[in-house]
């Protein structure tokens, strides 16, 4: 019988963090990945982390003529529909190729001491008693069973084992549907002029679209991120080269993609299981990039797994503190954030014009803020500007009342999340009252459109 103390399941950048952090503490670790090696991370090319992020999660920071090193670039502007007001932000950004990180970070989780099996694919949970104690998968040499004290679903936006979790389980087992994702398009992008060089982003979330250098500095990504389908998408791209004139491009290649927009489970964790990435939701709200702000869960459910695994005992009462953690640090702001967005999105272009215009939502600081952290901190005097901002524009009739309507209820809404998100009970005995009405505020809130 091959017993493990954690099986994960998939060796992306969740599955390898997770196995790095718990090899590294010195715990007998497996990692099945249902791609040969060649394959793995393979679902699209660039993705961004940003700076700060390597030190902050003590991850492999390729450098320039490294393999999996695209492209550097430091902050960019975020522009009204129209392309106007732009409002600057600094953050240092790195470019990875997505195959070679990925394969970066399984080195960087074997050198701990995982064993990673590739074209291993996850079929079932193997339960005794009702109680998860281990996986079946197919692997090179047909069907195979492994054993573990705890399993680890990091197999992105399908969960394929959380989706197997019996209804009755503490982890919601639901599939996403289609207006619980994220259509993410990316068109790569050659300047016709020779000439032009793209040193920074720019961003227009009117549209959810922005443009970003790519490893070829003659041109960029050219990006757009919409809800409901890829259909959907591209009309919203459309209406992007309608309003803002890129230089003259021919595209070079396009790739897509797709990534969860709604919210995590309410909890994370049932006996012997922890759901982690996409296969938890752990996007961001505000754009649906999830690979960082995966690890800041990984990070606590590795310390918590870890405490769990010493007292022999990983039930769910003993990780049940991932969840409360996990609401403390990043868990409760980005409900909050997720209700206001979902509100404040059905603006209209005009509206998101007067916003950019008098630094309603869309400032500097609201943005710079967005990217220092989960949280948009609003002070009193903010609220006073934005409120102040809100009714010139009524009084002017360049913003209606409904939406204005609609963005206090989300503000209101949000505030209503962070509360009870912070209010997560300490043991699973609260739980089901707890969830109850979380769902009635999230019936409220709706979904994304
Ligand atoms: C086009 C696009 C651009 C994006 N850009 C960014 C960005 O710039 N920055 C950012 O932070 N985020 C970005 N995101 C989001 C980001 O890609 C995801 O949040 C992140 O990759 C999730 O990582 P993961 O390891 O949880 O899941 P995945 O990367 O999906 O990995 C899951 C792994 O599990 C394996 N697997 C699946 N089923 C099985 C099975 N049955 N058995 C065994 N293994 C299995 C898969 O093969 C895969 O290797 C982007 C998303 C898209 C679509």
């Amino acid at each position: 019988m091959k017993q493990y103390d954690v099986v994960v399941i998939g060796a992306a950048t969740s599955g390898s963090f997770f196995a790095r952090k718990m090899a590294e503490k010195g715990y007998k670790v497996k990692v099945i990945e249902k791609n040969t090696f060649e394959k793995v991370g393979t679902k699209y090319d660039i993705f961004h982390i940003s700076e700060k992020e390597f030190e902050r999660f003590s991850l492999p920071r390729p450098h320039e003529n490294d393999k999996a090193w695209a492209f550097e670039f430091s902050g960019g502007y975020t522009c009204s529909p129209t392309g106007k007001y732009p409002k600057r932000t600094d953050e240092a950004v790195v470019g990875l190729h997505m195959h070679e990180y990925t394969v970066l970070m399984n080195k960087w989780a074997q050198e701990a001491g995982a064993e990673i099996e590739y074209g291993a694919k996850f079929e079932d949970l193997i339960l005794d008693d009702g109680k998860i104690v281990g996986i079946e998968y197919e692997g090179k040499d047909g069907d195979q069973k492994l054993y573990a004290k705890t399993v680890v679903d990091c197999s992105g936006i399908d969960a394929k084992a959380r989706r197997k979790l019996p209804e009755s389980s503490t982890v919601e087992n639901f599939k996403l549907q289609e207006d619980d994702m994220f259509y993410v398009i990316l068109r790569y992008i050659k300047f016709k002029d020779q000439n032009i060089y793209l040193a920074d982003s720019s961003n227009w979330p009117f549209y959810k679209s922005w443009i970003a250098p790519q490893p070829d500095r003659n041109g960029g990504i050219f990006g757009i991120g919409a809800c409901h389908s890829y259909d959907y998408a591209e009309s919203m791209f459309e209406k992007v080269e309608k309003n803002i004139v890129l230089p003259d491009h021919d595209v070079i290649r396009v790739e897509k993609g797709k990534t969860p927009y709604t919210r995590p489970p309410y909890s994370f964790v049932d006996d012997n299981f922890i759901v982690s990435g996409d296969a938890g939701c752990l996007t961001k709200p505000n754009n649906g990039e999830g690979v960082t702000s995966s690890m800041v869960q990984i990070v606590i459910a590795a310390d918590v797994l870890d405490e769990a695994l010493k007292a022999n005992d990983t039930s769910k009462e003993k990780l049940w503190k991932i969840n409360l953690l996990y609401n403390q640090q990043q868990g409760a702001d980005f409900a909050s954030t997720r209700a206001i967005l979902t509100k404040a999105v059905n603006a209209k272009q005009s509206e998101f014009e007067y916003f950019f215009k008098h630094d309603i939502i869309f400032s500097e600081k609201f943005l710079g803020g967005q990217a220092d952290g989960p949280e948009v901190k609003i002070s009193l005097k903010d609220v006073l500007q934005i409120g102040t901002g809100a009714v010139a524009g009524i009084a002017t009739g360049k913003l209606s009342f409904s939406s204005l309507k609609l963005l206090l209820e989300g503000i209101a809404l949000g505030g209503q999340l962070k509360e009870h998100y912070l209010k997560f009970p300490e043991t699973p005995e609260g739980y089901k009252e707890w969830k109850e009405k979380a769902d009635e505020i999230w019936a409220t809130v709706g979904k994304m459109s």
